[in-house]
């Protein structure tokens, strides 16, 4: 089939690596061109040769309203017919700043940067500024962003590419990442023993998105707010993709734990490039120019960017009942899903928690990096292929999450699992045959 995608992919990949800026968009886990997408509308995206997709993807988690939502297009038209930056303090910046502090209320202080990248790796460098100390305590399969410091172990587009540490990471780097298993408090326990006095902070995807869609078990989280607590460690929320996606505060708010610094992107910035960090003013004071650990950017605070989170965070915040919303489209979609598997005779595990999801293809509960590999990544590849032909657009990888908007209907859900009976129908044919 060669068609106006196919075309594309290949005058992309002349000039771009593997023809995408997000590799993981580039389709290498489940082989196949990707679709050039045209545009957007709710819950549905089009690509060049007109077809028409329910999309899952989201962007990777910014579009919690669905695409093209007309408040956030209206506030960027305005941001940008007023000048499009400015680098110079503007007032919509401390109205986001008042906002984000009041729905996320461990942020005292917070910091506007362009991407969840920046974000994490500026936490890490912060919580080693404030503390004194070099190491810092990660987990196998979460993922916060492509700085050195995180490219070890790593999951999203790390660990489909089967290269948990990257070249380029030096050993030095390298050496001052601990990495502890998910949902497991004795690894922690081991690491902080074996380096007492000089971890600076733990940091944890409060939900792991980047291996699935792994909920933490009861007592994770604060287990490791206790063990921080103790061990004089900070404690860092990446909350990249959890943040207003999870509950309105977070998956701090959905778990009720206080962490001292947090880290925020995707649906802060309604769509444009914009994250933020952010926490206990003691902490968040030693940041430039207040304190010594220095940290700027030439676009941080951008008027369009941030004009567009502030009116993405205004509409979560006057309607509350957007997550009950939420939650209800994700159990009706995780409820069709199991449905559907029981009637094929399938055994794979749906796994949700509120708007983020995930399908593995393997019979066991997936609670860590060593219980989510074990899916089968071939059998997801041939679901993945077959719901796309029939217009589901799904993450191309086993080990991302899948998120609903506001914008899905029960239509979108119900076309979805009709497409998801044919696809484990053929599934289950082949592995026969
Ligand atoms: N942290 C988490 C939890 C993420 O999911 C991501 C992106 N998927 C990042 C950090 C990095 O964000 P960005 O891609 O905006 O740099």
């Amino acid at each position: 089939m060669s068609g106006e995608n196919e075309r594309w992919f290949e005058r992309a990949r002349r000039r771009i690596p593997g023809g995408v800026n997000s590799p993981v968009r580039a389709y290498k886990a489940v082989g196949g061109t990707p679709p050039f997408i045209a545009r957007g509308f709710g819950s549905h995206i089009w690509d060049v040769e007109g077809r028409e997709y329910v999309d899952y993807v989201g962007s990777w988690g910014p579009l919690l309203l669905g695409h093209a939502h007309s408040e956030i297009v209206e506030a960027v038209k305005r941001a940008a017919e007023g000048g499009t930056s400015f680098g110079a303090p503007t007032v919509v910046e401390v109205d986001l700043a008042e906002l984000i502090c009041e729905l996320v209320p461990s942020i005292e202080v917070v910091r506007l940067v362009n991407s969840g990248t920046e974000a994490c790796m500026s936490a890490i460098r912060l919580a080693r500024g404030a503390t004194g100390r070099e190491k810092i305590i990660k987990f196998v399969g979460c993922y916060h962003g492509h700085a050195d410091s995180f490219l070890i172990e790593a999951g999203s587009g790390a660990a489909t590419f089967g290269t948990p540490s990257s070249p380029g990471v030096t050993e030095g780097t390298a050496r001052d990442t601990l990495n502890a298993r998910y949902n497991d408090l004795a690894s922690v326990d081991a690491l902080l023993d074996a380096n007492d006095g000089n971890v600076a902070a733990i940091i944890v995807e409060p939900v792991a998105g980047n291996m699935g869609c792994v909920p933490p078990v009861d007592g994770f989280l604060a287990g490791l707010r206790e063990r921080c607590d103790r061990h004089g460690a900070l404690l860092i929320f990446d909350e990249v993709m959890t943040g207003f996606r999870v509950a309105l505060g977070g998956a701090q708010e959905r778990f009720g734990i206080r962490p001292d610094l947090t880290t925020l992107g995707k649906v802060i910035g309604g769509g444009l490039p914009m994250a933020a960090y952010g926490g206990r003013a003691d902490i968040m004071r030693h940041v430039a120019p207040d304190g010594p650990v220095y940290q700027a950017g030439t676009l941080s605070g951008n008027p369009i960017a941030v004009a567009a989170g502030k009116a993405m965070l205004g509409i979560l915040k006057a309607n509350p009942a957007i997550y009950e919303e939420l939650e209800r489209t994700g159990a009706r979609l995780e409820k069709g899903t199991r449905d559907t598997l029981a009637d094929a005779g399938i055994t794979a595990m749906p796994q949700r928690v509120g708007a983020m999801h995930c399908l593995y293809f393997t019979p066991d509960p997936v609670k860590d990096w060593d219980s989510a590999e074990k899916s089968n990544t071939r059998r997801f590849n041939r679901y993945f292929q077959s719901m796309l032909a029939s217009g589901i657009y799904l993450a191309p990888s086993q080990f991302e999450a899948g998120f609903v908007s506001t914008a899905h209907t029960d239509d979108d859900i119900d076309r979805t699992v009709e497409a998801m009976r044919r696809a484990l129908a053929e599934s289950r044919n082949e592995d026969a045959g």
